[in-house]
C-alpha cells in the first residue's frame, strides 16, 4: 500500500473489494479525497455506495484492499477512525422515545462532552436545524424531514474532521435541502472533509469538488463536475426553425459551425449541434441564420447536466426506482446510533 499523508489525503481507498455471498458489492474501489474537500459518490441503486461508506466508517470489514481515514487504517485502527468521523446515514439514528433535545444531549454525552457542553451544543444545533420549536417533543411525533435533521445534527455534535453522509438530504423539502447544503459548505470552509452519496445530482454539482461515479462496485469515472460534463459532450446549440421547409438550410449552417453531427427532428422543427466556444458560437450561428433568411422561433445554448453524465455513463437515471439492495441492509447493522464513538459501532460484517 502506498504512503498516504493524512494531512493532504483525508479519505483513501485502494483496491477495496467486498462481497455479500455471490454479490460482489465492491470490485476494486480506488479513491482519494483531499482534506477540506467534498467528494460526491454517485451511482445507480445497488452500485456499492453504502457499502463503501460502511467500510470507511468501520461498520464493515473489506475482503481485500486498504482504506484509511485521517491517516488511520480502518481495519487496523478502527477506534482511531471512529474518533475522527461523523456519519449521517440513510436510516435516521434517532431514539423515538426521547425528545429532540434529549437525543442530542445523549449523543453529546456519548461523545464524552461534559453535561454543560452537551446541553449548550444541543441548543445550538436545535437552533441551526430549525428544531427549537419542537425540541421538547418526543421524536416519535416528528415528521421524516425533522428526524433526518435531528440525525444530521447528531452527526455534527463534535464537529468531526471527516464526515460521511449517505444520501443526507433524501426526503427533505427544498428549503431544508438548501439549509443543509449551506451547513455542509460552512463545515467544509472550516476544514471538514466530506464524502457524500446522493441521488440529487444538483446536490453533487453544488457541493462536490470532485465526483466519483461507481457502477457494479467499480469506479467508472472521476473528476470535477465540470470535467465530467465536458466528457459527456460539452455545449450544444439548439434551434427551433419557424418553417420546417427551412430545416435543410439551417442544418447546413449548423453543420458548418458545429463540432459534430447535426441532429434534427424536422416535424418538431428542432435541430441541434455540438459546439465549442459557447456564447460566441451561439452568436455566430444566429448571425448566419439571419443572413440566410432562416426564421427561427427559438435558439439556446445548452450544457450537459450531471444527470446527462450519469445517464451516459451508467445507462440509468440517478433516481431509478430501488430494486433489491439498500432495503436489505439491516437498519440495526447500519450502526448509525452513535457514529464517531470509539467502540460504539460493532463490526457488522455479513
Ligand atoms: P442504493 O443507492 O440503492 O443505496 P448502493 O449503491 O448504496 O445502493 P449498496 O447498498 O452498497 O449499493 O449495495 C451494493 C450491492 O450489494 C447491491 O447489489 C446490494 O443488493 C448488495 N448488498 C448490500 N448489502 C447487502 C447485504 N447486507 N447482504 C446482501 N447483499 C447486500
Amino acid at each position: 500500500m502506498r504512503y498516504v499523508s493524512p494531512v493532504s489525503v483525508a479519505i483513501y481507498a485502494e483496491g477495496l473489494t467486498k462481497s455479500y455471498g455471490a454479490v460482489r458489492a465492491l470490485d476494486g474501489i480506488d479513491l482519494e479525497v483531499p482534506g477540506g474537500t467534498v467528494l460526491g459518490l454517485l451511482g445507480p441503486n445497488g452500485a456499492g455506495k453504502t457499502t463503501t461508506i460502511r467500510v470507511f466508517t468501520t461498520l464493515l470489514r473489506p475482503d481485500s484492499g486498504h482504506a484509511s481515514v485521517a491517516g488511520f487504517d480502518v481495519v487496523k485502527h478502527p477506534d482511531e477512525v471512529r474518533r475522527r468521523i461523523g456519519l449521517a446515514g440513510q436510516f435516521a439514528a434517532v431514539d423515538e422515545c426521547l425528545t429532540g433535545r434529549e437525543n442530542l444531549y445523549m449523543t453529546g454525552r456519548l461523545y464524552r462532552l461534559s453535561p454543560k457542553a452537551a446541553r449548550a451544543r444541543s441548543v445550538e444545533l436545535l437552533d441551526q436545524f430549525g428544531l427549537t420549536g419542537v425540541a421538547d417533543h418526543t421524536a416519535r411525533s416528528y415528521s421524516g424531514g425533522m428526524r433526518r435533521r435531528l440525525d444530521l445534527a447528531g452527526a455534527l455534535l463534535v464537529s468531526p474532521p471527516v464526515l460521511f453522509m449517505d444520501e443526507p438530504t433524501a426526503g427533505l423539502d427544498p428549503p431544508n435541502r438548501i439549509m443543509l447544503w449551506k451547513t455542509i459548505r460552512r463545515l467544509v470552509n472550516d476544514g471538514t472533509t466530506v464524502l457524500l452519496t446522493t441521488q440529487y445530482l444538483e446536490e453533487a454539482d453544488f457541493l462536490a469538488d470532485a465526483v466519483c461515479v461507481i457502477n457494479h462496485g467499480k469506479v467508472i469515472a472521476r473528476g470535477s463536475p465540470d470535467d465530467l460534463k465536458a466528457q459527456t459532450g460539452g455545449d450544444r446549440v439548439e434551434v427551433v426553425v419557424h418553417h420546417s421547409t427551412q430545416g435543410a438550410a439551417a442544418a447546413g449552417i449548423l453543420q458548418s459551425l458545429g463540432t459534430g453531427k447535426v441532429s434534427s427532428n424536422l416535424p418538431a422543427r428542432q435541430l441541434a449541434v455540438p459546439v465549442t466556444g459557447g456564447a460566441k458560437a451561439l452568436a455566430e450561428i444566429l448571425r448566419r441564420l439571419d443572413a440566410a433568411g432562416v426564421e427561427i422561433d427559438d435558439i439556446a445554448l445548452t450544457r450537459p447536466t450531471l444527470d446527462d453524465v450519469f445517464l451516459s455513463m451508467t445507462g440509468h437515471t440517478a433516481r431509478t426506482p430501488a430494486g433489491a439492495g439498500p432495503d436489505e441492509i439491516c437498519p440495526a447493522a447500519s450502526g448509525l446510533a452513535v457514529p464517531g464513538v470509539p467502540g460504539a459501532a460493532e463490526e457488522a460484517d455479513s
